[in-house]
């Protein structure tokens, strides 16, 4: 495993048994989240994103079926991991937000009660010190008048006041990795902000490394250091995030950045979306993924995967470079 990393991925390919066949949902991802990294994963929906991280947390669905030839995390193989030690790293080491934590939240319970479980649970304090972690955290994410609201069900929050919530519960063990899903899909563009300021301060407080899962790259400009894009089941686009944003080296990261205008200036509006739809994972082309879509294509293409290229620090998996870097 790279020295840097915490989480190693290589080669993971996950489908899904289907009454009609079987989706190919990612057909050979191989990523690393390092250590106290900002990381995003960015793509269009059903492009294998969530499919990728629920992989690596072992919480696929029973019709699933996955195989890698690496999946390590901080030293540890989760392919020959028990459940016992998944579900152990799960709650100790790996902490997860989703986008509607009205979902996660179970409305049956006090906040209180669902902040201090996994402190209970996972990090075996007593009830006083639990209760006294979670007045802390919830504090930490910016909740006023802590104790009180420790006594509060779900549905006396918002929106933006649960995901804090759902943050606080998901860093109180202090995880090594936060992987957030679309955390603020949900929510307006104000409470957005603040929400993605609070995870990457959470993130700059304790060193814990994020892996934000988004459809939206103007998310990705504002909080992450390194991005990796994904299109049909595969990464296509990897690199530092200005390296991304300022020369894009996919068609498709370069079609995503189009259709997204004004970033950086709170008033993003969107664009012409790219033209077509994305690859049925069914039956997956051959060749690039991309290439019913792309303004570009050659014959090479649609018959054979491009592999990655080098260029300037950060690498593309596209026919085109292979003439650019020869130039
Ligand atoms: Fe377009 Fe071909 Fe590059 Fe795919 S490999 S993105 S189809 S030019």
């Amino acid at each position: 495993m790279n020295g840097a990393s915490l989480l190693d991925i290589k080669n993971l390919r996950t489908s899904f048994r289907m009454s009609d066949g079987v989706v190919q949902a990612v057909r050979g991802v191989s990523l690393s989240v390092r250590r106290g990294e900002f990381l995003g994963i960015v793509g269009e929906s059903g492009c294998g994103k969530s499919v990728t991280m629920l992989s690596v947390m072992g919480l696929l669905p029973e019709n699933a079926a996955m195989k890698a030839d690496v999946l390590a995390f901080d030293g540890k193989d989760l392919l020959r991991a028990s459940p016992r030690e998944k579900r152990s790293i799960r709650g100790d080491e790996i902490g997860m937000i989703f986008q509607d934590p009205m979902t996660s939240l179970d409305p049956l319970y006090t906040i209180g009660n669902q902040l201090m479980e996994p402190l209970r649970i996972h990090a075996k304090m007593s009830a006083r010190e639990a209760a006294r972690r979670a007045a802390e955290m919830l504090e930490m994410v910016g909740i006023s008048s802590p104790a009180s609201r420790l006594k509060q069900y779900p549905h006396e929050f918002s929106g933006g006041m649960r995901q804090r919530v759902m943050i606080a519960i998901a860093m109180s063990c202090n995880p090594k990795l936060l992987i957030a899903d679309e955390p603020t899909t949900a929510l307006d563009v104000t409470i957005q902000a603040q929400i993605l300021e609070l995870m990457k301060e959470m993130k700059e407080k304790s060193g814990t490394a994020v892996a934000l899962i988004t459809h939206d790259l103007g998310v990705i400009a504002s909080v992450c250091s390194r991005v990796a894009v994904m299109y049909g089941g595969l990464i296509v686009e990897e690199g530092e995030c200005g390296a991304i944003f300022y020369d894009p080296l996919h068609p498709y990261t370069k079609g995503l950045l189009a259709s997204i205008s004004g970033m950086g200036d709170g008033k993003r509006k969107k664009l012409a979306p790219i033209p077509g739809s994305p690859p049925d994972l069914m039956n997956p082309p051959d060749g690039c993924p991309f290439t019913a879509r792309c303004a570009y294509a050659m014959k090479i293409c649609a018959a054979a995967s491009p592999r990655f290229t080098n260029i300037g620090g950060h690498s593309a998996a596209c026919w085109l470079l292979r003439e650019r870097r020869a130039a």
